[in-house]
């Protein structure tokens, strides 16, 4: 059996049904992989005879099939082609995150950076509990981030500008919150009906719906598995910077404020949720880096 302290201990190596094989889960931020580290894959998975790559759920790939004796050998090899051995346990997990601005059209903010400097913060850092981040560049939230215990959404808040509105109703087809509509030949917005994914505002063919700016949503202790948990509200902050800072800010309290052997669910419950927020937006409001939006 592997000793104390050895490659075994990394919460990337999954011991499988058969004992005697592992899976080793790598580290990819957002799902990110260049050509080279295809190809660096692929080659590892022949010499190391693993039949097939798997997808994960949390946008990394694992091989499986691997022998004991070959887990030293197999780390550094992935090590080297800029996938090293991933995480799984009560740990900082891989983080996952859409294609953001950099290729979706109803995008409000830049996911895969902000996945990429979260993941160089904070990836495998041990825990009392599992953190599972997750990053959707707008509300339709395709990387279900309220469904991690730490989620982000990027929102943009639309405003009306001065100037002539033709009525000609073209951003109120777009919104499909039913939040716009004609009043008087002008358009109106309903802010209790909007959810700010910001398609409006890219609508306006005359270029009257503004937003000041992209907003992070930021919420806690959501999560999958047996039962699934909507997260909570936390803030919305106005950068990428003050998101991480934020996340940092979590992932500390948690660290020293939780418990192992329970979901982070039920611990915000124990302690009361709005008693958290109270704590962490303490914090925050005294980071000179953070402008809270809400
Ligand atoms: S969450 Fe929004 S920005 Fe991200 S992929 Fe989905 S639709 Fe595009
Ligand atoms: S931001 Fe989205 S939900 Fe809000 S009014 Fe514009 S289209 Fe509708
Ligand atoms: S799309 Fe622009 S011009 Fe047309 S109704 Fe909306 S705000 Fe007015």
């Amino acid at each position: 059996m592997p000793s104390e302290n050895t490659i075994h201990m990394r919460g990337g190596v999954i011991t499988e049904r058969d004992p005697e094989f592992c899976t080793i889960r790598t580290r990819i931020p957002a799902g990110i992989i260049t050509p080279d580290m295809l190809r660096g894959i692929a080659d590892i998975a022949e010499r190391y005879k693993a039949p097939y790559a798997h997808i994960t759920t949390r946008q990394t790939l694992e091989l499986p099939h691997i022998p004991h004796d070959r887990l030293d050998d197999i780390s550094s090899d992935l090590s080297d082609i800029g996938t090293p051995v991933g995480s799984e346990r009560d740990e900082v997990v891989n983080v996952t995150a859409c294609p953001g601005i950099d290729r979706c059209v109803f995008a409000n903010i830049d996911s895969l950076s902000l996945a990429r400097e979260i993941d160089r913060r904070l990836f495998g850092k041990e825990m009392p509990v599992k953190i599972r981040i997750a990053i959707s560049g707008c509300p339709n939230a395709c990387t279900s981030p309220m469904l991690n215990e730490i989620g982000i959404i990027g929102r943009i808040e639309p405003l009306r500008t001065p100037g002539v509105c033709t009525g000609c109703g073209t951003c109120v087809e777009y919104c499909r919150e039913g939040a716009i509509s004609i009043k008087k030949g002008i358009s109106v917005l309903d802010t209790s009906k909007c959810i700010q994914c910001g398609t409006c505002v890219r609508s306006c063919p005359f270029n009257l719906l503004k937003s000041s700016g992209e907003h992070y949503l930021i919420s806690v202790g959501g999560r999958r598995g047996r039962h699934p948990r909507i997260g909570k509200e936390l803030i919305i902050v106005n950068s990428e910077e003050a998101v991480v800072d934020v996340v940092e800010k979590v992932v500390q309290w948690v660290y020293r404020r939780a418990w192992s052997g329970r979901l982070l669910s039920e611990q915000l419950d124990d302690i009361q949720f709005g008693k958290f927020k109270e704590d962490i937006r303490e914090q925050i409001q005294a980071s000179s880096i953070v402008d809270i939006v809400q």
